[in-house]
């Protein structure tokens, strides 16, 4: 522990060393990051606790005062599935992705927007930073079509195009908020995996780097195996594991190499468990989390 008497200005040739030494270490990272546009996934575990909710608004918060452009896509599977439940409506997944018939996207984008996108917004608002919430079908953003197997999960949409115009106007001045919902060309709703809209947003606005906050330490060579983290993975590697994988971690990883053929010079799957995450991956020496690389 710190001496917290330290810090007092009683005799200023002494200070915290350890604080001065986090801000030099920072430096460099604050100057190569200054002016980038920075896409980050919000959903996992950040999204659910509170203290991690606080977390995540006062960094996405620093990222803007120092510089940064941060972007911030979010899902909402739990909450969508806690209020399917309230409304008595079967909760189903197939390889993934929620089977999802008309009121079930309905129930998603109640939640998505109405609820999640808007207290997001509100957050960064309260920590100092005007942030603008957008689904889908702001500014037309997002262009889906069903996904392959739509026969077996139903309103679920793949993103065709990103129309990055309306985001380009709104990141210069506000941070975006973008709730992964969408609509087709004659107006039929979907959802869409939160990851992939992610990771097509980097690609399409030329972001620096994509960051995943999820609910696991990364990607897991062994996904029963917390000590089996992957530390690091190229998009080759990436996309030769990339059939074999099931679950939650296959579209983050397929988002990661999205961001990176975009132009990204790295993507990353870090713990959302972990409060600051996102400052310790940005701005620390210590690598945390899988990087993906070109
Ligand atoms: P979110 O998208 O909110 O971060 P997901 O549940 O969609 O959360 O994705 C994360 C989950 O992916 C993990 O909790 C884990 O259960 C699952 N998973 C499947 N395969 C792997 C793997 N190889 N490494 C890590 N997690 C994996
Ligand atoms: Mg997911």
């Amino acid at each position: 522990m710190t001496d917290p008497t330290n810090t007092h200005h009683t005799n200023n040739t002494r200070y915290d060393s350890g604080s001065v030494a986090t801000l030099l270490e920072a430096l460099p990272y604050i100057r190569e990051f200054h002016g980038r546009t920075i896409v980050i996934k919000y959903g996992g575990a950040a999204m659910l606790d509170d203290n991690l909710r606080e977390a995540f608004a006062t960094d996405v918060v620093l990222l803007k005062y120092v510089g940064l452009n941060p972007i911030i896509v979010h899902g909402g599977g739990p909450e969508i599935t806690r209020y399917m439940e309230k409304l008595d409506l079967e909760v189903r997944f197939h390889e993934g992705l929620r089977v999802s018939d008309a009121e079930t996207v309905e129930v998603a984008k109640m939640v998505l927007v109405g609820k999640l996108n808007s207290e997001i917004v509100q957050r960064l608002n309260r920590h100092g930073q005007a942030a603008v919430g957008l689904s889908g079908e702001d500014g037309t953003l997002f262009e889906v079509t069903p996904v392959a197997n739509a026969e077996q999960v139903g309103f679920v949409g793949s993103i065709e195009r990103v129309d990055v115009d309306v985001l380009n106007h709104i990141a210069a001045d506000y941070i975006p908020v973008i709730a992964s919902s969408a609509s087709d060309r004659s107006g039929q709703s979907y959802n869409v995996n939160a990851d992939e809209a992610a990771g097509k947003v980097a690609a399409a606005i030329g972001a620096h780097k994509a960051i995943f906050l999820t609910d696991v330490e990364g990607w897991l060579a062994d996904p029963d195996n917390e000590g089996s983290l992957i530390s690091r993975a190229s998009v080759g590697e990436v996309g030769e594991k990339l059939p074999a994988l099931a679950g939650g971690m296959r579209p983050k990883l397929a988002a990661c190499v999205d961001a990176i053929q975009g132009g990204a010079q790295s993507a990353h799957i870090i713990d959302g468990r972990i409060q600051h995450s996102l400052l310790l991956e940005l701005f620390t020496d210590a690598g945390i989390g899988t990087m993906v690389t070109p």
